[in-house]
C-alpha cells in the first residue's frame, strides 16, 4: 500500500487540513458561536491532531542493534518521518508534529496536550491518547509522575497543573475518575472492588457516562499525584492478580471540569451588561462542563501478535476487540464511511466523543527505533495517518447555571432582608431621635416665646401706661390753655391788650426817665469829682447837712418808738393789773389757761423767731389772751401783726387751742382772713386756723363760721406759697373730718384745695395731697358704712386727673398721700369706671408692683383683685398683678 518515495498520504490530505488553525494554537473563542441553554449548537471543525514520538534506543537496542541503523528517520522541521524499507528505500509520512528522541517531556506536553487542556478549560471535551507498541513510551509520555526528576512529568501531571492554575477553586470544580478496560470490563482504579462498571448512555444527548466510577474532587496537585499513584498501584495489583501485564489494559483518566462563567463576561451579555450590574447581576452564570480524557492504550502489537505469542484466546480476543474496534472506527471515520462501528467495544463506546465526536482530540503515536520492530512501527504510523483524517466537530459544553443563580439569589435575598431589617432599625432610631430632638426644640421655642411674650407684654403695658399718662398730661395742659384763652376772650380781650399796651408804654417812659436820671447822676458825679479835685467843699458841706438832717429824723423816730413802747407797756401793766384783779376776785388764784406756752407745732409760722416768741410769751403773760385778741382788731397794722403772731403761736399749742376758741380767737382769725388783704397777716392767721383745725370740735366750728368759704377764698387770692401752705394745711385737716365731707364740697373746699396746685411748691402740693388722701379715706369709710352713695366727690370735683398725674410724684410724701388716695378711691366699685377711664388703673397696677411701701403695695393689690370691674379690665388688657 505504501508507495516508496512518495508521501503515502500526501495527495490524500484534505485541503482544509492545512487551512485550519495551527495545532498549537488555542481555539479562537470569539469564532465560537454558542447557543444557550442546552449546550452548543454551532460548532467548529477540529481535525484529530497526531504527533509521532520516537523513543530513544534503550540499552538492549543499543547493544543488539549497534550495527544497524534506526528504521525511522525524522525530519522534525518538515514534520516528516521516513520509514526505511531497506537500505535504499523508505516511505515518507507527514504528521502534525514530529517529536524526536530528544524531545523533552515539557515540549511534548505543550505540543500534544496543552491545546487540548486549554479547550477543556474553555468548555470543550478533549482527548489525549497514546497509541503504540508496548515499550515505545506511551506510559512514559502520559503517566510519568516525575517523582525523581520533575522534568520527566508526563501529560497527566502537567495537564492537572495547568487546570488548577487556571481555575478558581471557589467557583469551579475539578474531579477525576481513573479506570482501566481489561477484557471488556471497566475497572475502577481508585476502588478495585468496583470492577465492572457499566457505561450509561444518555438516550437524548448520546453522551456516555460511568456513574459507577469513583469520582474524586481535586483541589490541589498533590492529591491528584497521590490518586495517580494509587491508581497505578491498583493497576499493577489488578494485573498481577489476573496474571496479566499492564500493557494489556487500556488506562483511562477522566477529568471533569465545571467552570462557572458569570453572565455578562462575554459578548453574549454585553448588551445587557450595564442593566444587569445595576440590578445586582442576576443573570444566571454560565456553567461550562469540559471533560478531558487521557487514554493510555494497551500495546498495539497485541492486535497482531497476541495469538501468535500464546496468550489466552479470550484475552487476546478482548484486547484485540477494543483496539481493532478503535482501528475500524478510525478507518471508517477517515474514509467518511456511513457506518462507524462505535458500539463494537467498550473502548470505542467510551471514546465515542473523541473520534468523530465533539472533542478536541490529540493523538500521540509512539514508536521505537529498532529495525526489528519495523512492522509494528509501520502499523503504528499508518494508524496515526488514518487518525489524522478524522474530523471532529468541536462543541462547547455550556449551559446556564440556574442552580447556582438560584443559590446566589437566595444568598442575595437573605443579605437584602438582613440589610433591610438593619436599615429599618436605623431608620426607626433616626426617626425617634429626630422626633425627640424636634420635641425638645418645640418645648424650648415655646418656653422662649412665652418668656419673650411675657417680657414684651410687661413692656407694652408699661409703655401703654406711660403714653396714656403723657397724653392725659397733654390733654390737661391743652385744656388749661383753652380755658385760659377762653377767659381772655370773655374778659373783652381788647381792653386787656390796650391796658397792657398802656402799661408797657408807661414802663418804657419810666425806663427812659430812669435812664435820664442815670445820665444826670453820672454828670453830677463827674462834676462832683471835678469839684472835689478842684478842692471845692460846697458839696461836702451840703451832704453833711443832709446827713445831720437824717440823723435828727432818726432820733425823732426813735423817740416816738420809745414813747409807743412805754405806752404799750403801760397798757399791758394796766391790763395785767385789771386781770389780776379779776382773777383774784374770781378764785383768788393766779391766772390760768395761757400760762404755759408749748413749743410751736408743725404749722408754726415762719414769722416767729425765738426772740419774738419769748417776747410774745411775755406779752401774753403781761396782757392776757383777751387783750391780745382785742389787739387783732387794732387800727395799727404793726399791732395787728404782733397780735396775730401771738395768737398763732399760742394756737400751735394744743392746750391753748380751746381757750383761744372760747375767747373768740377763731372768729377773730377768720375775720382777719376775710377783712385784710395784708399777706403776712393772712399767712399767719391761716397758720393759726390750720393749727386750730387739728381739733375735731374746732373743725366744726370753723365750718360753722364759714371758715371753708374763707379758706377757699384765701386759697384763690393768695400768691405766697407759705400762705397757700397754711390754707392747704387747714383744709387738709378739715378733710379728715367725716362730718364735713358734704360741706367741704358744697362750699368749694375741694375745688380750693385742687386750685392751689397751681402753685407748684412741694409744701403746698404735699398738703393738697394729704387733704385729698384724708377726704378719700373718709369717703371710703362712709361708703363702707353705707352712709355714702354714688361716686367720690373728689372725682365729681375733677380731682382724678391731678391724682393720677401725681401718683408717681418724685416727692415721696406727695406720692404716698396720692397712692393712699388712689387705693381708697379704688375700694368702691362705683368709682372704678372713672378710674379706669382716667388712667388710675395703670397707676394702681404700678403701685401693686413697684411701691416701696409693702403695706400700700399689698393694699393696691388687694383693692385691684377685689374689684370685679378692675379684674375684668385687667383681663381685657391682659394685665396680671
Ligand atoms: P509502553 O507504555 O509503551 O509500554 P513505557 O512507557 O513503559 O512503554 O516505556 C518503556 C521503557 O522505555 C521505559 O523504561 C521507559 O522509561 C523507556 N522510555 C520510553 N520512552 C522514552 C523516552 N522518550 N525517553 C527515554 N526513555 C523512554
Ligand atoms: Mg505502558
Amino acid at each position: 500500500m505504501a508507495t516508496s518515495g512518495v508521501y503515502r498520504n500526501g495527495s490524500n490530505k484534505a485541503p482544509n487540513l492545512r487551512a485550519s488553525s495551527s495545532f498549537k494554537s488555542k481555539l479562537p473563542v470569539s469564532n465560537v458561536r454558542r447557543s444557550i441553554p442546552g449546550g452548543a449548537t454551532d460548532t467548529v471543525s477540529g481535525r484529530v491532531r497526531v504527533a509521532v514520538r520516537l523513543r530513544p534506543r534503550n540499552a538492549e537496542e543499543m547493544a543488539a542493534d549497534a550495527d544497524f541503523a534506526d528504521c525511522v528517520e525524522l525530519q522534525p522541521e518538515l514534520k516528516r518521518l521516513k520509514l526505511r524499507k531497506n537500505n535504499w528505500d523508505s516511505d515518507t509520512y507527514e504528521f502534525d508534529e514530529v517529536l524526536t528522541e530528544y524531545s523533552s517531556q515539557k515540549r511534548v506536553y505543550e505540543v500534544v496536550a496543552k491545546p487540548v487542556v486549554e479547550s477543556v478549560l474553555d468548555g470543550y471535551n478533549g482527548t489525549v491518547m497514546a497509541y503504540g507498541q508496548t515499550g515505545t513510551g506511551k506510559t512514559y509520555t502520559l503517566g510519568r509522575l516525575g517523582d525523581e526528576d520533575t522534568s520527566a512529568r508526563g501529560i497527566m501531571v502537567r495537564s492537572m497543573e495547568d487546570i488548577l492554575a487556571n481555575i478558581s477553586l471557589e467557583t469551579d470544580s475539578v474531579s477525576v475518575s481513573y479506570l482501566q478496560i481489561y477484557m471488556e470490563t471497566i475497572q475502577d482504579l481508585l476502588n478495585p472492588a468496583n470492577d465492572n462498571i457499566p457505561i450509561v448512555e444518555d438516550q437524548r444527548t448520546g453522551d456516555v457516562s460511568l456513574p459507577g466510577a469513583t469520582v474524586v474532587e481535586i483541589r490541589d496537585q498533590q492529591t491528584f499525584i497521590e490518586l495517580l499513584r494509587l491508581g497505578e498501584n491498583h493497576r499493577v495489583a489488578a494485573n498481577t492478580k489476573l496474571n496479566t501485564e499492564s500493557s494489556r489494559s487500556h488506562a483511562i483518566l477522566m477529568v471533569h471540569m465545571k467552570r462557572s462563567v458569570l453572565g455578562g463576561e462575554d459578548e453574549f451579555s454585553t448588551e445587557n451588561e450595564n442593566r444587569s450590574h445595576s440590578v445586582g447581576n442576576f443573570k444566571p452564570s454560565i456553567l461550562r462542563k469540559g471533560k478531558l480524557v487521557v487514554v493510555d492504550l494497551a500495546g498495539s502489537e497485541r492486535v497482531h501478535k497476541s495469538g501468535s505469542e500464546g496468550h489466552m484466546l479470550e484475552e487476546a480476543k478482548s484486547i484485540n476487540l477494543s483496539l481493532s474496534a478503535l482501528g475500524k472506527c478510525i478507518n471508517a471515520l477517515a474514509e467518511n464511511s456511513a457506518h462507524v462501528p462505535i458500539r463494537d467495544s467498550k473502548l470505542t463506546r467510551l471514546l465515542k466523543d473523541s473520534f468523530g465526536g465533539t472533542s478536541r482530540t490529540s493523538l500521540v503515536v509512539t514508536i521505537g527505533p529498532s529495525p526489528r520492530h519495523r512492522a509494528e512501527t509501520a502499523s503504528t504510523i499508518l494508524f496515526g495517518q488514518r487518525a489524522m483524517k478524522v474530523e471532529n466537530m468541536l462543541k462547547i459544553k455550556e449551559e446556564f447555571d440556574y442552580k447556582s443563580l438560584s443559590k446566589r439569589l437566595e444568598i442575595e435575598l437573605d443579605k437584602l432582608i438582613a440589610d433591610n431589617e438593619r436599615q429599618q432599625k436605623v431608620y426607626e432610631n433616626e426617626v425617634e431621635r429626630i422626633r425627640l430632638e424636634a420635641q425638645k426644640r418645640v418645648t424650648e421655642a415655646e418656653r422662649n416665646c412665652a418668656e419673650a411674650l411675657e417680657e414684651e407684654k410687661v413692656k407694652c403695658q408699661m409703655d401703654y401706661m406711660e403714653s396714656i399718662k403723657k397724653l392725659e398730661e397733654k390733654w390737661s395742659v391743652n385744656q388749661h390753655k383753652c380755658v385760659a384763652n377762653g377767659e381772655v376772650h370773655m374778659d373783652s380781650g381788647n381792653d386787656e391788650v390796650t391796658k397792657l399796651k398802656a402799661l408797657l408804654q408807661n414802663e418804657i417812659c419810666l425806663r427812659k426817665a430812669a435812664e435820664e436820671e442815670n445820665k444826670n447822676l453820672k454828670l453830677q458825679l463827674v462834676k462832683f469829682s471835678k469839684a472835689e479835685l478842684s478842692g471845692g467843699s460846697t458839696n461836702v458841706m451840703n451832704i453833711q447837712e443832709i446827713l445831720e438832717e437824717e440823723c435828727r429824723q432818726n432820733k425823732k423816730l426813735e423817740e416816738e418808738v420809745r414813747a409807743l413802747k412805754s405806752q404799750l407797756s403801760q397798757l399791758s401793766t394796766e391790763a395785767n393789773l385789771s386781770r389780776s384783779y379779776l382773777e383774784r376776785g374770781r378764785n383768788g388764784n393766779t391766772p390760768a389757761g395761757l400760762d404755759c406756752l408749748s413749743p410751736l407745732n408743725h404749722l408754726q409760722s415762719r414769722d416767729s423767731s425765738n426772740g419774738e416768741r419769748a417776747s410774745i410769751v411775755n406779752l401774753h403773760e403781761q396782757v392776757g389772751l383777751q387783750k391780745i385778741l382785742s389787739l387783732l382788731e387794732s387800727e395799727d397794722a404793726n399791732v395787728r401783726i404782733h397780735a396775730v403772731k401771738v395768737v398763732a403761736n399760742l394756737a400751735a399749742e394744743e392746750a391753748n387751742q380751746e381757750k383761744i376758741v372760747e375767747a373768740g380767737g377763731l372768729t377773730s382769725l377768720l375775720m382777719l382772713l376775710r377783712s385784710y388783704e395784708d399777706e403776712t397777716i393772712r399767712r399767719i392767721a391761716a397758720g393759726a386756723i390750720a393749727n386750730l383745725a387739728m381739733n375735731e370740735a374746732n373743725q366744726e366750728l370753723i365750718m360753722a363760721q364759714g371758715g371753708i368759704c374763707l379758706l377757699a377764698m384765701t386759697a384763690s387770692d393768695a400768691e405766697d406759697p407759705q400762705t397757700l401752705r397754711m390754707v392747704a394745711g387747714a383744709l387738709a385737716n378739715l378733710c379728715g373730718n367725716d362730718k364735713l365731707q358734704m360741706r367741704l364740697r358744697s362750699e368749694g373746699g375741694i375745688k380750693a384745695l385742687l386750685g392751689m396746685v397751681r402753685c407748684r411748691h412741694p409744701d403746698v402740693l404735699s398738703q393738697v395731697a394729704r387733704g385729698i388722701a384724708n377726704f378719700a379715706k373718709c369717703e371710703s369709710r362712709a361708703s363702707s358704712q353705707g352712709t355714702k352713695h354714688g361716686r367720690s366727690l373728689l372725682i365729681e370735683d375733677g380731682a382724678l386727673p391731678w391724682i393720677v398725674q401725681n401718683a408717681n410724684n418724685e416727692a415721696s410724701l406727695i406720692r404716698r398721700h396720692v397712692e393712699l388716695a388712689l387705693c381708697h378711691l379704688a375700694q368702691h366699685e362705683v368709682n372704678a369706671k372713672d378710674m379706669i377711664s382716667g388712667g388710675a388703673l395703670w397707676e394702681l397696677v404700678r403701685i401693686s408692683r413697684d411701691c416701696s411701701r409693702e403695706d400700700i403695695k399689698a393694699l393696691a393689690r388687694r383693692t385691684l383683685t377685689s374689684s370685679s370691674t378692675f379684674v375684668a379690665e385687667m383681663r381685657r388688657l391682659r394685665i396680671e398683678v
